[in-house]
């Protein structure tokens, strides 16, 4: 990419004219080969990011009518990002292509067509998927040089063969640490609700934005100030290259949370399934329940009953150790090396403290959504994300208080 070989501190001094402005405070070179799978709306690392560190990352541009007021709002912050290009609207807009790229951002790329069924495609048809994306994109720039190596899966719809693929390519799969539902018919005001308390939430991150949506170019001005002016700092990712060597990190940055706080239960995989598997009880949900796609909205508040349901009655389930399989002793004895994070396991289990999910949670995980070209938060997206949120809202809260 053309940008950010610079890792200093870049505050408002730096962006001449808007001494309010958020500014990139640094910027980190990854290599996407060392940490091929990032992002812990579904994986166990994410971004080796300080605390009050924030990635800022767009999808499903360029869409020049939006795409270009997100420039304009980011230059007034000096505020660098990660855009995540559709192949066929790179193909319609090659400019707005290289307006990013020239405007200093990272490109990644988002397939060719953003088909809402990423993991169910055969596996040929989802490599043409990823390879026609980055032909697309590397024709819109039109210099030579090709995107970055990021690639985010539409709906992050993950499946182990597209990860393979894309390890062998030298891709890195990026997910994210939260969305703020900008795909979703809600308010603005409710993107820029979303945004900050899952930011504050988790302190530290990838925020999932689209660049294609009038409520996020309505809501990213006073994101970007509230960053401001909450501490916050602005990172910009760019890719490894021969001249340009990643950022020295250790494993441990690349993990949300201290390994210490997950060791013990590192090897659980499936605890959140408990939840779906041993609710007689209660109404076996379908796979729509998890699936905006087919959300009717009269059915919505029969769907967030249930899923409140589910959520209660998981929470109860993992505060229960019988109802768990005893983990082998094998599982103390792994070396440092290959303990996993397994974010999906609810520290609550050892802090009973049953915490329902917030109101938002739940019903944004109910939502109808809107447009055919937002697909984040897609049918696996929203299951894992449901899944695994009010569980990572407490591994923060303990994370938290061990650390410093
Ligand atoms: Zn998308």
């Amino acid at each position: 990419m053309l940008t950010g070989t610079t890792a200093q501190a870049a505050p408002a001094a730096n962006c001449p004219g808007h001494p309010d402005a958020l500014g990139t405070s640094r910027t980190l070179v990854v290599d996407p080969r060392q940490y091929p799978l990032i992002g812990t709306m579904q994986y166990a690392k994410t971004l080796p990011l300080e605390d009050r560190e924030v990635v800022l990352t767009f999808d499903d541009g360029p869409l020049p009518k939006y795409s270009n007021q997100i420039l304009d709002i980011l230059a007034a912050h000096c505020a660098k990002a990660t855009f995540f290009l559709v192949g066929r609207q790179a193909n319609a807009n090659p400019e707005g292509v290289r307006k990013m790229r020239d405007a200093g951002h990272t490109i990644a790329t988002h397939t060719q067509n953003h088909p809402g069924n990423m993991n169910q495609l055969p596996l040929d048809r989802a490599q043409k998927e990823i390879e026609d994306g980055i032909a697309s994109i590397t024709a819109a720039l039109g210099d030579g040089t090709a995107p970055a190596p990021f690639y985010r899966i539409p709906g992050l719809g993950r499946s182990d063969v597209i990860e393979q693929y894309a390890e062998a390519k030298g891709l890195q799969i990026w997910s994210a640490d939260f969305p703020a539902d900008d795909w979703r018919p809600v308010s603005s005001q409710r993107v820029y609700d979303l945004a900050m308390q899952r930011l504050e939430a988790k302190g530290k991150g990838i925020l999932l934005l689209h660049d294609i949506q009038a409520r996020t170019v309505a809501a990213l001005p006073r994101i970007l100030s509230d960053l401001k002016a909450r501490g916050y700092r602005l990172v910009h990712v760019v890719p490894a290259t021969p001249d340009r060597p990643a950022t020295p990190t250790e494993p441990s940055q690349w993990q949300l949370h201290p390994i210490s706080e997950q060791v013990a239960t590192s090897r659980w995989p499936k605890i959140p399934n408990f939840a779906y598997t041993a609710t007689a009880a209660l109404p076996a949900p379908a796979l729509s329940h998890s699936d905006w796609r087919n959300t009717a909205p009269a059915d919505r508040a029969q769907r967030r009953a249930l899923r409140d349901a589910l959520w209660s009655q998981q929470v109860t389930l993992v505060l229960d150790p019988p109802a768990l399989p005893v983990p082998a002793s094998s599982v103390f004895k792994l070396p440092e090396s290959i303990r996993v994070t397994m974010l999906y396991s609810p520290p609550s289990a050892r802090k009973p403290e049953p915490t329902a999910p917030a109101a938002h949670e739940v019903s944004a995980k109910q939502a109808a959504r809107p447009a055919k070209h937002a697909k984040h938060g897609g049918k696996g997206a929203a299951k894992h994300a449901a899944q695994v949120k009010p569980a990572k809202k407490n591994a923060v809260r303990m994370a938290g208080l061990k650390k410093r």
